[in-house]
């Protein structure tokens, strides 16, 4: 699965959506040191837009991926696809 490179700008009041903490923050000081500064996502700093986060993303966006809503993220982020096997020769629908 791609690495996808998730550019989040933040939006009015200074949020984005954080996949470390799978929640919108507000992107400021505390935040970027206590999370950002030790994660393995941190990918840089959006042009000081905000945050670019790498991560594998199952959902069908593009790469990279840009984010200006980070409720809609969220919200997005909660919906996780589940790989489905086709069902073993004689269990099927009839
Ligand atoms: S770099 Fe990590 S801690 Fe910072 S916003 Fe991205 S996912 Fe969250």
């Amino acid at each position: 699965m791609p690495q996808v490179r998730h550019i989040n700008r933040t939006d009015s009041s200074g949020r984005i959506y954080c996949c470390l903490r799978n929640k919108v923050v507000v992107l400021d000081k505390e935040h970027r040191s206590l999370f950002c500064a030790g994660c393995r996502m941190y990918a840089g700093d959006a042009g000081g837009l905000g945050v670019e986060c790498l991560w594998e993303d199952v959902r069908p966006v593009g790469n990279p991926h840009l984010v200006d809503d980070p409720e809609a993220e969220l919200r997005s982020n909660q919906t996780k696809k589940i790989p489905t096997k086709p069902a073993p020769p004689g269990l099927g629908a009839p």
